[in-house]
């Protein structure tokens, strides 16, 4: 793995690094949340519903702060690193509101005896999440978790190290105890480490499918119940009677927001051929007016990669798919700079047998694929190993519902790009991953459903 540096990819210039913690950093670590969750077993989740909303106004308070640091160190535009800020105090504020309500104890219907489930905390969770949205990713585990009464050990990518010390301080900073978030630069084997502890009684990770067969193999072998949000390649599906202004709308930014670096961004855009000039102009039409620059600069629409290395890593991928047969319908001229920009491409005739057809291109490339009829679009839509989100675009919503349910993904959205909320659960199928994060299914991923049974009537 990489060491922990910060490197801001608008001109690929390091910042800061950070060192690995010790064994012994680990251990208080370890000590610190597991004791808490002992603590918190027996206080009402009340209780943390109020610091929850404490921490939602310090995101509001440090919110300049924490925008400018993750546009520093993941290259991001600042105006949507603020709104990643702004969905962060949605969610705790949304988990802040429900979450005491959502952990009531369930009746159950039964003859044999009153019976209930209560929702009881499991222990300390590991969290091990990505650079794409750095405060996001932590909030969706964080914030339900502390409402349930499971602290976290934050184990954030490699390349985001000072968000990661940014926000452990901020929860800190509001009334938070000591150890409900604890930030460590495990590397790999630590980290394997750590799964293995008995302190630990969960891992949610969120990246890429390499990342979650590791992280899901050390979990497994050691019996610990896990979530795996991973990538995506998504399909945004525009049928014949696609309105042209929820269209254009919708194409501003579904394969642009982030540099492209989504994981539910439109990478796959299935068209009906009744449409196709018209959306590859559309496309054309947004990826020239981009502009690239500066992404702290509120004129900047374009924004580079997250890294030289992921800037790489793309164009391989690219080359590899024109070699492939696939092609350029139109390329942003090239960007003159020593930092991560990569220059948005559309690519059209990819073949199933074109070596990027079932791969997840993580930057602003847009694959347009031109299909007879909406079955066919279906078919295509399916014919992923990923299951992450989908859209649909067309004017009769009660026939967009209908295709939606065709389409083996875990959302879909209709007549419009990708969306998250505190209340709309997050996640996939296939090799997307399992479980759900947010919403009230999030919220219970790492809840014991603990069943309490009185047959005292039938053994009197
Ligand atoms: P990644 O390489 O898998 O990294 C994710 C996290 O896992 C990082 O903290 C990383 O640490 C760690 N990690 C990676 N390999 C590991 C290993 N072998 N052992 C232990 N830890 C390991 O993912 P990424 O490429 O940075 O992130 C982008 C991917 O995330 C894309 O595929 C995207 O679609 C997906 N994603 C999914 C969702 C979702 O909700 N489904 C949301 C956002 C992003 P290091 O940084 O130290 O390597």
């Amino acid at each position: 793995m990489a060491k922990y540096q910060s490197i801001n990819p608008y001109n690929n210039t390091e910042f800061a690094s950070y060192k690995n913690p010790t064994a012994s950093q680990i251990d208080d670590a370890l000590n610190l949340t597991h004791m808490l969750y002992k603590k918190w077993r027996h206080e009402d989740p009340a209780t943390r519903a109020e610091i929850l909303g404490e921490i939602a106004h310090s995101l509001e308070e440090n919110k300049d702060e924490l925008a400018k640091l993750m546009t520093l160190e993941m290259g991001k535009l600042l105006k949507e690193a603020e709104e990643e800020v702004d969905i962060c105090i949605e969610i705790c504020n949304y988990y802040a509101k429900n979450g005491s309500d959502f952990l009531k104890k369930q009746p159950l219907e039964t003859n044999l005896g009153n019976a209930y489930y209560i929702k009881q905390a499991t222990g300390v969770i590991l969290a091990c999440e990505p650079w794409n949205f750095p405060l996001y990713q932590v909030i969706r585990v964080f914030a339900p978790n502390f409402i349930v009464g499971n602290p976290i050990i934050l184990k954030h990518a490699h390349n985001v190290p000072g968000s990661a010390a940014l926000i452990e301080k901020i929860i800190k900073r509001s009334k938070a105890p000591e150890g409900s978030l604890i930030n460590l630069y495990l590397s790999y084997d630590q980290l394997a480490d750590v799964i293995k502890d008995p302190r630990i009684q969960g891992v949610a990770l969120t990246g890429s499918e390499r990342g979650g067969i590791s992280v899901a193999e050390e979990a497994g072998k050691n019996l610990k119940k896990s979530t795996m949000e991973l990538g995506g390649n998504d399909a945004f599906i525009i049928l014949d009677d696609a309105d042209p202004t929820i269209l254009r709308n919708v194409l501003q930014d579904a394969r642009t927001y982030n540099a492209g670096q989504v994981c539910t961004s439109s990478k796959r855009i299935i068209v009906t051929k009744s449409r196709y000039d018209e959306v590859l102009k559309m496309l054309k039409d947004v990826f020239s007016n981009l502009k690239p620059g500066d992404p702290l600069e509120k004129t900047t629409t374009l924004a580079p990669l997250n890294s030289v290395k992921a800037k790489e890593k793309l164009q391989k991928q690219v080359d590899e798919a024109i070699d492939g047969g696939a092609q350029v319908y139109y390329q942003f001229p090239e960007i003159n700079s020593n930092g991560a920009f990569f220059s948005p491409i559309i690519l059209t005739d990819i073949g199933k047998d074109n070596p990027v057809f079932n791969q997840e291109l993580f930057g602003p490339v847009a694959e347009v694929f031109c299909v007879e009829d909406e079955n066919e679009a279906i078919k295509l839509a399916n014919n992923s190993s990923y299951g992450l989100g989908s859209s649909v675009i067309s004017k009769d919503i009660e026939h967009a519902q209908d295709v939606a349910a065709q389409i083996e993904t875990g959302m879909t959205v209709i007549n419009g790009r990708w969306i998250t909320a505190g209340e709309l659960p997050f996640g996939g199928v296939k090799r997307s991953g399992y479980g759900r994060e947010l919403s009230e299914l999030g919220m219970m991923a790492f809840v014991n459903e603990h069943l309490v049974i009185d047959v005292t009537k039938n053994n009197r």
